[in-house]
């Protein structure tokens, strides 16, 4: 008998004719002799909504309390779908993410699963049940506080129960067939992936494609999850997330795929004297203030005499990080010594990522003929081993990711279905 953890994303439950769906679904899978764990999220926008309501009663909502309120999202979904499940003549039960044994760290919105004890799930499935998790939750032991995983964070969920309980498969179902060469709600000529590299699928998702929680990425690659990504209203096999390349027969794409990120805000922090210790002592100021910066880029030094010469040190990171960091960028300006800063939240970010760029040559060289040829403005470069990344105009990002991903001959013929849900 097979083990199967199935998660299920918030559009797949939007509604309660959706949630009969997805409940025969699963009875399907528990039905053709395997043990099924089934994740959930909120239904549809639900999330956003409470997040919603919360920014309408406080501008400076406490973490521990946006957590409580987040994740009653998921209660509510795991609860219905049992009902579901149980009307339809089949055995399920429900639990919460503390009940399902998700240990975390103590940090709300963003909590790291610390461990995973799924005794009542085993329970549960020894008893012939199908075991309902709540996703994106979890509870701390130290200050017995409920969490949330970060949002998309049900994924996580779903691959570390796969881990803890050693399941033989853990499929992510969502609104579009699989993995994409590109977002198919920006561009329909994207093409499904059958199979994507675990590494290229870590930079597409830490790029900004968020079909998958780069937490659960890193947890299959750790644990050796086979993991794959499908849709609720369709039968297709969906994509498998590989370790390695896909064995012998296949050449390996240099590409895998692009992906937009509208999320960041770009910092330039103007006239740095050009002296040693100055980045650091910026940095530092920046992590204090507990950012995560994404690209940074340092211009040449300009100056006649050597102890005038002054230099610009641009930044992105998250919009919701930014207004901490002026400040604390503001209140160290005469450390520092700094002539300005200035700040842009109207950038996207593209990124191309594909493991064959570690051996493919003129990859750059494509992706700025696009833009050139589009009449793009690059405003920042970034490169890893797998990826390239380039900052553009807000108003400009998606027709450069769709210049990038026709020139990298990624388009399809066949536009992309999407099946369900806001995008939001
Ligand atoms: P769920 O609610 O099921 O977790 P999400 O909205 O979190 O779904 O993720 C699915 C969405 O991810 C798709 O509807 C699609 O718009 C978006 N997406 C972004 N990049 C990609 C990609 N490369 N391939 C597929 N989908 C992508
Ligand atoms: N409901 C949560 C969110 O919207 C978690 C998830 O869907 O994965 O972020
Ligand atoms: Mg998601």
């Amino acid at each position: 008998m097979a083990l199967i953890v199935q998660k299920f994303g918030g559009s797949s439950v939007g509604d309660a004719d959706k949630i009969k769906h997805v409940a025969k679904r699963v009875i399907e899978t528990q039905k053709a002799g395997n043990q099924v764990v089934v994740v959930v999220s909120a239904m549809g926008d639900t999330t956003d909504e409470l997040m919603d309501l919360a920014n309408q009663v406080t501008d400076n909502p406490s973490p521990r309390e946006l957590d409580m309120l987040l994740t009653a999202g998921e209660r509510i979904s795991m609860a219905l779908l049992a009902l579901a499940i149980n009307a339809a003549g089949a055995q399920s039960r429900s639990f919460t993410g503390s009940q399902a044994g998700i240990v975390t760290d103590s940090k709300h919105g963003n909590a790291r699963i610390a461990e995973v004890t799924p005794d009542r799930i085993r329970e549960a499935l020894d008893e012939g049940d199908i075991a309902i998790v709540a996703g994106f939750q979890g509870f701390n032991r130290e200050t017995r506080d409920i969490t949330t995983l970060g949002r998309g964070g049900s994924d996580t969920t779903a691959v570390a129960l796969a881990a803890a309980l050693n399941a033989d498969v853990c499929e992510i179902y969502s609104d579009v067939d699989g993995v994409y060469t590109a977002d198919p709600r920006q561009i329909p000529a994207a093409r499904k992936l059958d199979y994507i590299d675990v590494e290229s699928m870590l930079e597409l998702a830490a790029a900004g494609a968020k079909i998958l929680h780069i937490r659960a990425v890193e947890f299959a690659r750790r644990h050796n999850v086979d993991l794959r990504v499908r849709s609720t209203f369709s039968t297709d096999p969906g994509t498998r997330v590989i370790s390695g390349n896909r064995g012998e027969n296949m050449e390996e794409s240099v590409v895998s795929g692009v992906a937009t990120d509208k999320s960041q805000t770009k910092i330039i922090v103007v006239g740095i004297p050009d002296l040693p210790g100055k980045a650091a002592e910026l940095f530092n100021i920046v992590a204090e203030a507990g950012a995560n910066i994404d690209m940074i880029v340092q211009n040449t030094a300009t100056g006649v005499d050597v102890d005038d010469k002054v230099s610009d040190i641009s930044f992105t990171l998250p919009k919701g990080d930014s207004a901490k960091v002026v400040a604390a960028l503001e209140a160290n300006q005469a450390k520092i010594g700094y002539r300005e800063l200035e700040v842009d939240h109207e950038i996207g970010k593209i990124s191309v990522v594909g493991a064959g760029m570690r051996t493919h040559s003129g990859v750059s060289a494509t992706l700025f003929n696009a833009l050139a040829k589009a009449g793009i403005n690059i405003e920042m470069i970034s490169t890893s081993e797998i990826r390239i990344s380039v900052v553009t105009d807000i108003t400009e990002a998606d027709d450069a990711a769709r210049a990038i991903h026709t020139a990298f001959g990624l388009d399809s013929e066949i536009e992309a279905v999407v099946y369900a849900g806001t995008g939001r």
